[in-house]
């Protein structure tokens, strides 16, 4: 048997901010980033919004990216002190993800993230509060997904939660929000949008449920992202209803290896992170060369291609979605190899090998549609750091 879970209701368009004016509760507390929502303007209208609505607020703020085990704990206290029946979260993806989390802890104080992270484990929640979440980037999809990821930065590792019982209630897509991203995070939060959408439509639990959301978002995102990434924002528009409908994909058909790359090199290097969607939007079309080596992965993948008007037999049109993927990369001032990102050939060397372990163990490599190794993973990445064809 499947599952197939999105939230409730999602409200989208322009000025979908509005429909808090409509929320039926009694108090929400109102959970944030660093303070760009408030800069803009939009945590006022949110809290002006729920007034109009008779719901009481309280604001828990500065949440920050990458979000601790103790952010996670200091949200759940505020919340066990107020008491709120709605956790409305609104701004990047690290608010949301954080609020989800502190959601757990809220309704059960003595569960600890051991026991949450056998994934689909939770506790039964909505027991206290709903969840709503408004999100202001185009690219995570976390207002959709039964996803969150927390750091523990004393142990130094990163819990990937996941449970269809954090699927957020309602999800607030409003354009607005996204006018706000400054065009290098468009670019990359597009590109982890697009890659949420392919390794979804390859995913080994790809499903007629999810098949189509997965096209719709791909050929979207062709279509706007440039655009959006030079300001126009008619597309950026567009970018947020595909990142959204990517997220609704993969929630339900997860990931591949392309992630389980992203998730294990973005913090392993001393010359400076390496954002998330930028990682995906470098390894992808290596992962597609590797995954297309696979006869049913290369099928989806020449379907993929097809789908967004490329022609050809099967193995044309791999080449030709790796190339396209390429240029839209070019386009967006994404670098095509970790050496042109920055890293130093020295120390890649030398972390390359447990990197290549830590992919192959993480939690979106399961659904990834060509099984690798170790070994394999710490070739795919050295062909990632060069720009070397993948011919195995
Ligand atoms: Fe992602």
């Amino acid at each position: 048997m499947m599952r197939f879970t999105l939230p409730r209701d999602m409200y989208y368009g322009k000025g979908a901010l509005e429909h808090l004016k409509t929320l039926k509760g009694k108090k929400a507390i109102v959970v944030l980033g660093g303070g760009s929502m408030k800069r803009f303007g939009f945590v006022d209208k949110v809290l002006a919004y729920l007034k109009e609505a008779g719901i009481e607020t309280q604001l828990f703020e500065g949440v920050e990216p990458d979000p601790s085990v103790e952010t996670v704990m200091k949200g759940a206290q505020a919340m066990r002190d107020f008491e709120p029946d709605w956790i409305i979260a609104m701004g990047g993806g690290s608010p949301i993800d954080a609020a989800k989390a502190m959601w757990v802890f809220y309704e059960y104080p003595d569960t600890s993230f051991e026991a949450i992270l056998q994934p689909f484990s939770f506790p039964e929640l909505r027991q206290k509060a709903k969840f709503l979440a408004i999100p202001s980037t185009s690219g995570t999809a976390t207002e959709v997904t039964a996803f969150s990821v927390i750091t523990d930065y004393a142990k130094g590792i990163k819990y990937p939660l996941a449970d269809f019982n954090i699927t957020p209630d309602v999800a607030i897509v409003d354009p607005d929000l996204a006018e706000t991203m400054p065009p290098t995070l468009t670019a990359h939060t597009g590109m982890d949008a697009l890659t949420h959408a392919i390794e979804a439509y390859v995913s080994t639990l790809n499903s007629p449920f999810t098949d189509p959301l997965a096209l719709k978002a791909i050929s979207m995102v062709f279509e706007y992202l440039p655009d959006s990434y030079n300001g126009c924002m008619a597309s950026r528009e567009q970018m947020h209803y595909a990142q959204c409908l990517a997220g609704q994909a993969f929630s339900n058909a997860l990931l591949g290896i392309v992630h389980s790359m992203a998730h294990k090199t973005g913090a392993a290097f001393s010359t400076g992170h390496i954002p998330h969607g930028c990682a995906n939007a470098i390894y992808l079309p290596y992962v597609i060369q590797y995954n297309a080596k696979d006869q049913t992965a290369k099928e989806r993948y020449a379907a993929i291609a097809r789908s967004v008007g490329i022609t050809g037999s099967d193995s044309e049109c791999v080449a030709k979605l790796c190339k396209k993927i390429d240029e839209y990369n070019v386009k967006l001032n994404i670098p095509k190899t970790l050496q042109e990102f920055g890293i130093v050939e020295a120390e890649f060397k030398e972390k390359v090998a447990k990197i290549a372990e830590l992919a192959v163990g993480d939690a979106c490599t399961g659904s990834n549609p060509r099984a690798i190794t170790p070994a394999e993973m710490e070739k795919l990445l050295t062909c990632t750091y060069y720009g070397t064809a993948v011919e195995f």
